[in-house]
């Protein structure tokens, strides 16, 4: 399998997660793509879980956020995940969602093509236009990269925004503007420190339908997502039984990696 030993120094990946997820949406991620990228994903999450960490090699950490969707919840383990980052001496910080397949040499191929001196901010809009607030003085408009279809932050870019968003401070940011964690990040980004969005369609959160991506290119993408709820959202891919494989990110992975251990027989 291609583990890539030199992904493995350049970049951290956090999995956003909360308690109750952690039996419904970790195993099938556990038992795909982070087979090929243990020793960069950490599990960001609010609760102590003995078997999650046993599971992951110890990779997991309690941000003791609170374990609510709350804009204030998401913004502290955002901004945990980020502070975590810096103390981890990597390149590049990317953020997932814990219903996101990451596609590993996908991702390797990505961070190759930028380099982590600069200022990356690397992602996918899911709005037609720019984000437009209003504060006190003025209006401002910013682009920001959806959360749910992970992102990726440079060294040099997340340690300008220390001082205004590191430590807790993010949380500070949502609560001004009012919005959750990923436009938050946009408003620190593309607002108060005036660097643009790179936008890279190959991110997938559930907001777009899942089916549209095709067979031949999924190689390419950086993420797939899935939401189950009454209007399922599901990658289109043959393989395992909608019962074995709900989410479809064990045939997704099959697909992309025939030669898995969990993939040889059918
Ligand atoms: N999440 C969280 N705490 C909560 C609820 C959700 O940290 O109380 C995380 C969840 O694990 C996921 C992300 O927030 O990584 C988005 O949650 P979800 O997919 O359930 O909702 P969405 O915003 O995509 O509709
Ligand atoms: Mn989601």
């Amino acid at each position: 399998l291609p583990v890539n030993d030199d992904l493995l120094e350049k970049v951290f990946i956090t999995v956003k997660t909360t308690g109750r997820n952690h039996l419904t949406r970790l195993p099938v991620i556990i038992k795909t793509w982070f087979q090929l990228a243990k020793k960069q994903t950490w599990f960001f999450t609010d609760t102590n879980d003995q078997h999650l960490s046993q599971v992951t090699g110890g990779h997991v950490i309690n941000t003791n956020c609170s374990a609510t969707h709350s804009r204030r919840a998401l913004c502290c383990k955002m901004s945990v995940e980020l502070d975590v980052f810096l103390e981890s001496k990597k390149k590049w910080f990317c953020h997932v969602d814990d219903d996101n397949y990451v596609n590993v040499p996908a991702l390797d191929e990505l961070l190759k093509m930028y380099n982590p001196i600069g200022d990356w901010y690397l992602g996918r809009t899911s709005t037609p236009k720019p984000l437009q607030i209003r504060t006190k003085f003025q209006k401002t408009t910013f682009w920001f990269a959806t959360g749910g279809a992970g992102f990726c932050l440079s060294r040099a870019l997340v340690l300008k925004m220390a001082p205004i968003s590191g430590n807790g401070k993010l949380m500070a940011i949502g609560d001004r503007i009012g919005l959750p964690d990923d436009v938050s990040v946009g408003y620190v980004i593309e607002h108060l420190l005036k660097i643009q969005l790179t936008r890279v369609e190959q991110f997938h959160s559930h907001l777009e339908p899942m089916r549209l991506i095709k067979k031949d290119l999924f190689n390419e993408q950086l993420t797939f997502s899935y939401s189950l709820d009454n209007d399922p959202n599901t990658v289109d891919v043959d393989g395992f039984n909608e019962i074995t494989d709900p989410t479809r990110f064990l045939s997704l992975h099959c697909f992309l990696f025939p030669e898995a251990s969990n993939c040889v027989e059918k």
